[in-house]
């Protein structure tokens, strides 16, 4: 008998939509595993620290106060809205209008994607780097946009070249979506580019969208720049900020987005549609987070940097020739010749259960490398290193 499965068929939406290469590590390390392996996993960005005491004693109060048990506000509580507006004027001397100009959300991620849901039209370009953080081009394809990709390269130290826009794809253009410090490729970007960035959306009428999930993780002493430092950035630009990485809180599910208030109220729009904001209790931790001392950034830091150097160094051991990221909690490194950046990933994950990411999955022009993330103590990165030494993947003189 045949099954009537048409109604079945996805949308067309989701054919468009190429595989996540997180799904795709998980079938390796399944393999891996079932060959006795026990895998390191520095594929996925997930901090491996827990949430900050103090915010965790916060949550627990937070979580007993009925007024939380209820549906919350969609715009998010107005002193999570202040606290953020106060964080943005301690970290860049940037004024918000926390009622306007802040919006809380239920992890970046959910923003950016509602995003393009919000400004995206059938046809319209949508600006994004490749590689990239993977919404940064998928929320455009769910909105049935198409995407203008901007490769970033090795010789231009990972920052794209708007000039390499084709002057029809600027014409249909609508948004620009990048992300400085980088992920995957731990770039960071000076001052100076984004002015460039700013003058590039200005002449060419783009809504600006730049993504500082890692706003606090930089080492050597840099510290990245927010797109609303820059003058005139906030009449077309909004930033996403996350909870994820700073405050160890990406399960938690908390972030948010600030800048220009016709497109945050656009944004907010798509959201009353689609969600009912965070969980309050959440928000009330959150306040509590983006007043930890400084001592708890300074200790993350120092805790990140010591893993990169362990990690550069190892990798330095084998054969590769890398400068140390300024920021991030990743190390962006070429793949031997002649691999594509999937075969040594998988090679890797086979011999060793050593798990990085291909740079394939962030988008075409990540072929070639290979993102490790530092989400493990320094001991297992030892561990993981030593392992490569023994199977012998080296990168060639
Ligand atoms: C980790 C990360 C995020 C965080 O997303 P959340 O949904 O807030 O957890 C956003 N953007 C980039 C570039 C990231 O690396």
């Amino acid at each position: 008998m045949t099954l009537m499965t048409e109604h079945l068929t996805e949308a067309h939406r989701l054919t468009l939509l190429p595989p996540y290469a997180t799904a795709q590590l998980e079938v390796l390390r399944s393999a891996a595993e079932a060959n006795g392996l026990t895998c390191i996993d520095l594929g996925i960005g997930s901090p491996d620290q827990p949430t900050p005491k103090a915010v965790i004693e916060r949550m627990i109060e937070a979580i007993q106060d009925p007024s939380n048990h209820r549906y919350p506000a969609f715009r998010g509580k107005p002193a999570f809205r202040r606290a953020i507006a106060e964080w943005y004027r301690r970290h860049y001397n940037v004024e918000l209008d926390p009622d306007k100009e802040v919006l809380p959300l239920i992890g970046s991620k959910e923003g950016l994607a509602k995003l393009a849901l919000a400004f995206v039209n059938p046809g319209d370009v949508v600006i994004v780097p490749d590689p990239s953080y993977p919404v940064h081009q998928r929320g455009t394809i769910l909105a049935g946009g198409e995407l203008c990709l901007v490769p970033l390269r090795a010789e231009r130290e990972f920052l794209p070249d708007w000039a390499e826009v084709p002057a029809t794809m600027l014409a249909k253009a609508r948004l620009l979506f990048y992300n400085f410090p980088n992920n995957p490729t731990a770039a960071v970007a000076p001052r100076t580019f984004h002015e460039e960035t700013v003058e590039f959306a200005r002449k060419n009428d783009l809504i600006l969208v730049h993504d500082l999930a890692y706003a606090e993780l930089a080492f050597d002493g840099y510290r990245p720049t927010s797109l609303l430092e820059i003058p005139g950035a906030k009449d077309r630009g909004v930033e996403f900020h996350t909870m994820s990485k700073t405050y160890n809180m990406a399960g938690w599910r908390c972030g948010f987005a600030v800048g220009n208030a016709r497109v945050l109220e656009q944004l907010y729009r798509v959201k009353t549609n689609m969600d009912y904001g965070i969980f309050g209790a959440i928000q009330d931790a959150a306040i509590s987070a983006l007043s930890l001392p400084q001592s708890h950034i300074e200790q993350l830091i120092a805790k990140y940097q010591r893993r990169r150097d362990v990690m550069v160094a190892g990798l330095e051991s084998l054969g590769w020739k890398l400068e140390r990221p300024k920021a991030t909690m990743y190390v962006w490194a070429p793949v031997p010749p002649p691999l594509t950046s999937y075969d040594f990933v998988a090679d890797v994950i086979n011999r060793t259960g050593v798990i990085f990411t291909p740079g394939s999955g962030f988008g075409a022009a990540g072929e070639g490398f290979f993102r490790v993330s530092l989400v493990a103590e320094e001991h297992i990165l030892k561990e993981a290193i030593a392992r490569l030494h023994q199977a012998k993947i080296r990168y060639p003189a």
